[in-house]
């Protein structure tokens, strides 16, 4: 975290982790302790994610290697409405096997 404070100008905006919210952490000022906003979630690969609907619907990411597998992962994200975490993951497999 880089980001000036735009109460105090110092640079020392930091995340302050909060596990018993919804939100994964406050961005914070150390200096004046003023509330910048909520940190995102980082995103974390998980190869054992189920694809929840389609043609391969209930397959693991882990198992789906093969040319014909990740076209269809390809297709699914060009041509379908396929958004938030589950775009996330098969955009990060289809790069994993270099098949963006
Ligand atoms: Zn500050």
């Amino acid at each position: 975290m880089n980001n000036l404070c735009k109460f105090c100008g110092t640079p020392t905006v930091e995340v302050i982790l909060t596990p018993e919210l919804i939100h994964h952490g406050r961005l914070e000022c150390s200096t004046c302790h003023t509330f910048h906003g909520w940190a995102p979630k980082p995103f974390e690969y998980n190869p054992d994610f189920d694809l929840p609907f389609g043609k391969h619907k209930g397959s693991k990411l882990k198992h789906m290697a093969t040319t014909d597998q990740l076209d269809y992962l390809r297709w699914m994200v060009n041509n379908t409405a396929v958004k938030g975490n589950m775009r996330a993951q098969i955009e990060f497999h289809l790069k994993k096997h270099n098949a963006q």
